[in-house]
């Protein structure tokens, strides 16, 4: 069905915004999606191929850094999906590379919003990154938490996430023209529909690869990249939908994913780790073993080893009437994705 709603969508490059744009060009939205440099054809040609993209996908150029810069993409859009932004733990300069894309560029987007007089609703790609920094064994998290240990020095990734979606509630206490949802995914993975690695995919190609000298005790929260997108566009479409929503399916310890990786066969040709370092002394030495890592894999080992991490997501289940895919078959579509795109070397 046509919808005559224009939406855009931030970083349509981007492994969830692509599978947004998917999806609403599914649903028949006409979609407008912004791409750092439109003259690299090799990272947004993939785009274009989509199934209704030729009649109702526009792209148009826009930077994070640019002042007026999003003004031409949310001219006459309904709604507006935030979703651009950098994801990389290891940067040289984490001002500079993270936190001023992040909170600039949100800051630029929602005022082109308001400049165009037409938005009713943005929809903000924020992160669990902005719930916490360091998870709490004791807690279960929920919307109403905020990563408050996070910096410059310590995980600047979650400190960028946790900054810009602070500016865009502050943002909105000024204005009132349009109305601002919030989405916090947790590990986001599953099959990418442009050949670029996104950051957490990587995480699962390391892990198969043999990259961690085992299993640590590590825990984290998945979700289907298709969920993700699903529940951005349920944020758009229910008029009561408020304020945040933690987005994850199930939380796993890294143990239960070699697990699900070995039963699927991917030790036969890959370096699945076997080595249990998930008891105390495990820990112990993962943590001093953290300071010969890069910077911010270091400091991000430093402060998740050995912690378990809990979670509420019943807010994104009732509200959004969300139901989750199964974190295994995802798991395993995203490695068979993983080798479709020759992202894997094989052992030996
Ligand atoms: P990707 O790295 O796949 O995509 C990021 C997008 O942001 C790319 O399109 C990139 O454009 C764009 N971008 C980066 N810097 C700029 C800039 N200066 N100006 C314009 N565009 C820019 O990330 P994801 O799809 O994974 O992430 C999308 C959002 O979801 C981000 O906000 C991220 O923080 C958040 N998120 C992701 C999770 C995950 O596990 N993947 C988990 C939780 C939140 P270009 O192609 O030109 O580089």
């Amino acid at each position: 069905m046509q919808q005559t709603s224009l939406v855009c969508v931030t970083g349509a490059t981007g492994f969830i915004a692509a599978h947004l744009i998917r999806q609403l060009l599914q649903q028949g939205y006409c979609v407008r999606g912004t791409v750092r440099n439109l003259s690299k054809h090799e990272s947004s040609s993939f785009l274009k191929m989509l199934d209704g993209a030729p009649q109702r996908l526009e792209l148009v150029e826009a930077d994070l850094l640019s002042p007026g810069s999003f003004d031409e993409a949310t001219r006459g859009c309904r709604y507006v999906f935030h979703a651009a932004s950098p994801y990389q733990l290891n940067v040289g300069d984490p001002q500079r590379d993270l936190v001023d894309p992040a909170l600039r560029g949100t800051r630029t987007v929602l005022e082109s919003c308001r400049k165009s007089g037409t938005v009713k609703r943005v929809v903000l790609t924020s992160s669990i990154a902005a719930i916490t920094g360091a998870p709490d064994s004791d807690r279960i998290f929920t919307e109403q938490d905020w990563n408050t240990t996070s910096s410059l020095k310590e995980n600047p990734y979650h400190y960028s996430k946790t900054l810009a979606e602070q500016a865009a509630w502050k943002y909105m206490q000024q204005q009132a023209d349009f109305d601002l949802v919030v989405i916090n995914p947790f590990m986001v993975i599953g099959p990418s529909l442009g050949p670029s690695l996104n950051t957490t995919n990587q995480m699962i190609r390391d892990i198969i690869t043999g990259v961690y000298p085992g299993i640590m005790d590590l825990n984290w929260g998945f979700v289907d990249v298709r969920d993700v997108a699903l529940t951005h566009i349920r944020a758009m479409e229910t008029p009561a939908a408020r304020g945040r929503y933690l987005c994850s399916a199930e939380p796993l310890h890294m143990r239960e994913v070699v697990k699900i990786l070995r039963n699927a066969g991917y030790d036969r040709e890959y370096r699945l780790p076997s080595l249990d370092l998930s008891g105390k002394t495990g820990t112990g030495l993962m943590k001093l073993a953290s300071w010969t890592q890069p910077r911010d894999t270091g400091a991000y080992l430093r402060t998740h080893l050995g912690r378990l991490m809990r979670y509420d997501n019943s807010k994104v289940r009732t509200e959004l009437n969300m139901q989750f895919r199964d974190i295994g078959s995802s798991l395993i579509e995203t490695a068979e994705d993983l080798v479709r795109w020759g992202h894997l070397r094989k052992k030996g």
